[in-house]
């Protein structure tokens, strides 16, 4: 990747403990993953993998946050398994917990209304605040405000490439604010008022809509319908200087007071897809392809050989969900063509 002449190069770290690039290129970034005492399991395979992949020659920090106290348990099955600085932060309770302003009768209603529907999750108040927490609050922890860059882990993923770059060195060099490996459909019963909040938005802050935005991958009548295309958030790489700042804030808040997290079941994937794809301009959004990545029942892997081979990918390229039926990789590629 050549380096971009516009931005000051990169504080170079050294990592004791860790393996080839200790002394290489750096950036300010951290691992977060969100998980509970009981995804212990999980959260071992998840970082077993990335360790394995990637992370055993650069040694990433890595944050876990919990709205419960972390066990003793669940933080020596995971130092362990790393010689990078691990952290356990606690979510503070109103970033996490229902508002008290939410209208509970409401609540109830919306729920069991979605259950009748057979939606996943569609009588989980604990979903809706993880759903809230990761659209709205985790950039703002304080074991997080250290960082710029942070990559998203969920516990029982598989990461099935190794890499043979650092994608927090590429994002910076390349200045992309956030990067995705799985675009796909939501369902659209869990986001019933959620496009026409995003277009309220639009009218009320025009000066926040981004020239050359991405508005072709969410829509295939120019902003008119949600065509319910989104980047899966299980995984993300991205700039939390996005999130943090002022035109992000002000969507949050406009969504968050609806109140439609709760009232409905928003997800943090189509609102964090929604912000990006409308507020950045589309080349600051990236498709890591080399990165083989799964999370049950999806996962991505380098359809071409060279990548593949390259990688020493695990995956079976014929099942990548790509250009899978419920891939929208192909909204995505035509925003280009
Ligand atoms: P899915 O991927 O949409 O099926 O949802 P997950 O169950 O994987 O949850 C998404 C992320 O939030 C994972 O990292 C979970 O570990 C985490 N998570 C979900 N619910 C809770 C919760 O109630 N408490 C905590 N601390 N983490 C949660
Ligand atoms: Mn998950």
């Amino acid at each position: 990747v050549p380096a971009n002449p516009d931005i000051p190069p990169l504080p170079k770290w050294t990592v004791s403990g860790v393996g080839g690039v200790a002394n290489a290129t750096r950036a300010n970034a951290t691992f977060v993953m969100l998980a509970r005492n009981s995804d212990v399991h999980g959260a071992v395979q998840s970082i077993r993998s990335i360790e394995d992949r990637f992370n055993r020659e650069y040694g990433y920090p890595y944050v876990f946050l919990n709205e419960e106290p972390w066990t003793d348990e669940f933080k020596k099955r995971i130092s362990v398994l790393t010689n990078a600085p691990v952290e356990f932060g606690i979510i503070p309770h109103d970033w996490w917990f229902q508002p008290d302003w939410i209208d509970e009768e409401r609540a109830t209603e919306g729920r069991k209304k979605m259950e009748e529907q057979g939606i996943i999750y569609a009588g989980s108040v604990s979903y809706r605040n993880m759903c809230r927490f990761n659209s709205g609050f985790f950039f703002k922890h304080e074991l997080l405000t250290k960082y710029r860059w942070y990559w998203r882990i969920e516990p029982d993923v598989m990461f099935h490439c190794t890499l043979n770059f650092d994608p927090f060195v590429y994002m910076e060099e390349q200045k992309k604010t956030y990067a995705f490996t799985i675009a796909l459909y939501e369902w659209s019963a869990t986001i019933p008022s959620l496009w026409d909040t995003v277009k309220n938005f639009m009218k009320e802050f025009p000066q926040y809509v981004a020239p050359g935005n991405a508005m072709g991958f969410l829509s295939d009548n120019d902003g008119q319908d949600f065509n319910m295309c989104h980047f899966w958030s299980n995984f993300e790489i991205a700039d939390m200087d996005f999130w943090r700042g002022e035109v992000y804030s002000a969507f949050f808040d406009f969504l968050d007071k609806t109140g439609n997290f709760y009232y409905e079941r928003w997800g943090d994937a189509p609102v964090h897809s929604m912000a990006a794809a409308i507020f950045l301009p589309k080349e600051k959004i990236h498709f890591f392809n080399e990165i083989g990545y799964e999370h049950p029942p999806n996962m991505h892997c380098p359809k071409e050989d060279d990548v593949w081979r390259k990688g020493m990918c695990g995956c079976d390229q014929g099942n990548t969900h790509d250009y899978g039926p419920y891939s929208c990789q192909a909204q995505w590629d035509r925003i280009f063509r």
